[in-house]
This record gives C-alpha cells, structure tokens and sequence, in this order.
C-alpha cells in the first residue's frame, strides 16, 4: 500500500458530517493527511482530479468483509478483495477472521498486516477471533491479538454458542478497549433451515431460519454487553425483532451497535422463488415486514452503520442444489450504488446520514481515530460519489475474483467516482472506463 501521496480534490462538494459541513470547496492532501479544506485552493505540482459535480466525503469504511485469505484464496485474496473495495468506493476494510488458519493468533494478523502493506489498495484492519478456532470452547488471547493490530474481535460465521464461554471472554476483552462484533445467531434454534421460516419457505418446501434464531443472542448478547462493560456490535442484522432489541438496549444506555448489509434493506425472501442461490445467505434474507423495520431502524439510528458483509464464493460452491448452496453473496462493489438507490432517493436517509452510515460511524465503533473525517490532519482517505449516476450492474467487470451477487443487471442510480488512499488515486471511474473502451 502506497502512503504519504498528495492531491488536491477539486470543486465537488464536500459532505462531512463530522465537522457539520456541507459546502462546495477544495480538499488538498499532502503527505497522505487532510492539509487545507476550502475554496480556490491553490497547490503546485500536485495531481489533480476534478470533482465538480460529484460529492465529496471522508472515505467509505466496510467494517465486515471476508477477504478469504488466508486460506481460500480461490475465493478472493487481499489483492482482489481490496481492488474490489476500491472499485466500490471503500478505502477501508475490516476482515473477519474465519480464514484458514482462523485469525486467533497475533501470526495470522502479522501475516495479514503483511500482505496488505504488499499488495493491497485500500487500508486493511483485521479482526481477530473472539475464540480459539471460533471454537467458544477456549478463549483467544485478546491481548495479543489487540496488540498485533486487531480492531474487533468477532465470532463471525459461527456465533457464540456458549453463552458462558463468551461471559468470560467478553469479561477479558473489556481491558483492551476493543468491542465485540456479534454474529447473532442461535444454532440450534436455527436447526439446518436455509432461508428465513416464513410463509416462503412453506411454499418452497425449503428448511426455514428463524427470526428467532438471531433474536435471542441479540437479547443474550445486549445483556452480556451490559453485564461485561465491552460493546456489542451486532453484524448483518436482520429481523424486526433484532431492531425491536438493540432499540430497546440504546435506550437504556447499553453499549450497543448495529450494522445492516444492502442485500438486507433492499431484497425479501420473495426473491427465492427463483431457487437462486445468490438470493443464499446467513442471516437469511427475511420478510418485507422486517425489510421495513430495518429502514424504520436506518432512519431512527437503531442501525448504525451499513456494511457489505462481501462474502466471496466460488462458481462450484453456488451452481449446486439450493440447500447444498453456501451461503454468503458479495457486496464491496455494489454497496455504495444501493444505498444511494434505496435509501438516498427513496427518502430513508439523506446525504450526510448516509455519509455519517458509510464512514464516520465505523471509524467511530472501530476507534480508527484518524479517520472518518476530513478535518484538518486526518488520514486523507476520499471517496468521491455521483447519487446520481445511471448505472446497470455488471458482475464480469467487478475485481472481484466471484460473482456471487444476487443484483447482476439492476439498474441503479448512484456509483462510486474515485476512491483516493492516503491521497493517493487507487480507483478513478473515468481512468476505468477509458481502459475498457481501448
Ligand atoms: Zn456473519
């Protein structure tokens, strides 16, 4: 990853939540930080790019993606899954830790911190396993994982399944300051269900997950953040209930906090009529009412944030029956483009609550404290976006190395222009297209 770059942003403007600022101005970074904010803004020698017409924002934070590697580097590797970030607008990823070796040991970050300084485009920020393995048997060493460089430690993909193992190791992660992001889901409630238990799982004839499942270690884990002291994030929520819950937690004061994937607040468990196992995830895609829910959660804060939850998977693994299917879909290079398309112009949030849900909260629920804004000083990560462009989605130009995306040919207004990393231009939409026209 290169650093320390310089360039001046020119005439878009600048939505910043963080300073409360929405203005047309100049943004010039030098030596990688935010030097100077401001209009006419005069550099010499510096790249230039033209953002007139676009908006401007502190750059766009996927705080859950699974980069695959190491492990599964058929699936997506750290050069992929970071060229895809780009290409979507993100300069930040956070990576799960269900990689083989499981990220539970300070090796696996240094291996992973490694490669991203190699061969990655955006910034990378492991998470580790809140468990050895992922196991909840024994619990990881926090500690060491903290200081390797993990910003979360997480249970992601598994869940913790024994609500006294994650006592204690919520218990224990409390004296490194890093919170716990929750894949809350019940596995026994969930039996072997493979899409949300409702009236089209009934007329599918398919194994249902029920609401339910994610719901009670919503509950659980709301009460152990409150017990433990460590926050709780809950990744990829879902159902009505599980915002219900985390509501009900803020309101009492709970350290708690929320994500929502595009997949979740945009599609219903209609779409598997089609038995297509791209519309195949965990949690499963759920019912209007809930799809409703989450937007009601989006517009009252309940959901903090919003995040891909990019869950890269090979042809073989999705071209078999439904229930053999894995789940997962990916979402870095279609994320910013729905959520201009169903939140921005369908009146659910506005430009700076979409700014605020796309950068400025995960920075804050991760303590990336340089980042997430563009004040004077800050890390000079941009992305410049138009909510307003035309797009048709096309899953064989993504960077990605899968093509798991249940939204190939949507139609959608909004797409990402040019992803900036520490003032360096990784990804420019104008530089892409000309390339693919030659
Ligand atoms: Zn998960």
């Amino acid at each position: 990853m290169k650093r320390n770059g310089t360039c001046l942003i020119t005439g878009g403007r600048v939505v910043d939540p963080s300073q409360d600022l929405d203005d047309r101005a100049d943004v010039l970074v030098r030596n990688g930080r935010v030097a100077e904010i401001g209009k006419g803004i005069k550099a010499d020698g510096v790249e230039i790019l033209d953002a007139t017409g676009y908006i401007v924002a502190p750059g766009f934070i996927d705080m859950h993606v699974h980069l695959r590697e190491p492990g599964f580097e058929h699936k997506e590797d750290i050069a992929s899954g970071t060229r895809a970030a780009a290409r979507g607008g993100f300069t930040s990823v956070a990576c799960m830790p269900n990689t083989n070796p499981v990220i539970d040991t300070p090796g696996v970050i240094d291996l992973i911190r490694m490669r991203a300084e190699e061969v990655g485009v955006v910034n990378v920020f492991p998470i580790g396993a809140i468990t050895a393995g992922l196991e909840c048997k024994d619990i990881a060493n926090i500690g060491l994982l903290v200081e390797a460089g993990a910003v979360a430690v997480s249970d992601d993909g598994k869940g913790s399944q024994d609500s006294y193992v994650l006592r204690r190791a919520l218990d224990y992660a409390t004296m490194f300051g890093v919170p716990y992001i929750s894949h809350a889901e019940d596995k026994r409630l969930a039996a072997d269900g493979v899409m949300h238990e409702g009236h089209y799982s009934i007329l599918l004839g398919l194994g249902g997950i029920p609401s339910a499942a994610e719901e009670v270690h919503v509950a659980r884990n709301a009460i152990l953040a409150e017990l433990t002291g460590t926050p709780c994030h809950i990744a990829h929520i879902s159902s009505a209930g599980s915002v219900r819950i985390v509501r009900e937690a803020k309101a009492r004061g709970v350290a708690i906090t929320a994500e929502v994937t595009p997949h979740h607040f945009t599609l219903t468990d209609a779409c598997l009529t089609t038995y297509d196992a791209n519309f195949k995830m965990n949690p499963p895609l759920r019912s209007e009412d809930d799809r409703q829910a989450l937007l009601d959660g989006l517009r009252d804060g309940t959901i903090d944030c919003i995040a891909s939850d990019h869950a890269p998977h090979a042809h073989n693994d999705k071209q078999v029956e439904f229930p053999y299917a894995a789940f997962g879909v990916i979402g870095l290079e279609t994320a910013l483009s729905l959520a201009c398309n169903e939140l921005l112009h369908k009146g659910v949030l506005d430009l700076r609550e979409l700014v605020e849900k796309m950068a400025c909260a995960p920075a804050r629920i991760l303590s990336l404290k340089a980042k997430g804004s563009l004040k004077k000083g800050m890390d000079g990560d941009v992305t410049v976006f138009d909510p307003d462009a035309e797009i048709t989605v096309n899953a064989d130009e993504f960077a990605s190395k899968s093509r798991n995306t249940p939204f190939n040919g949507w139609k959608l207004r909004g797409a990402p222009i040019a992803t900036i990393v520490a003032g360096h231009v990784v990804w420019n939409a104008r530089a892409a297209s000309k390339a693919a026209s030659r």
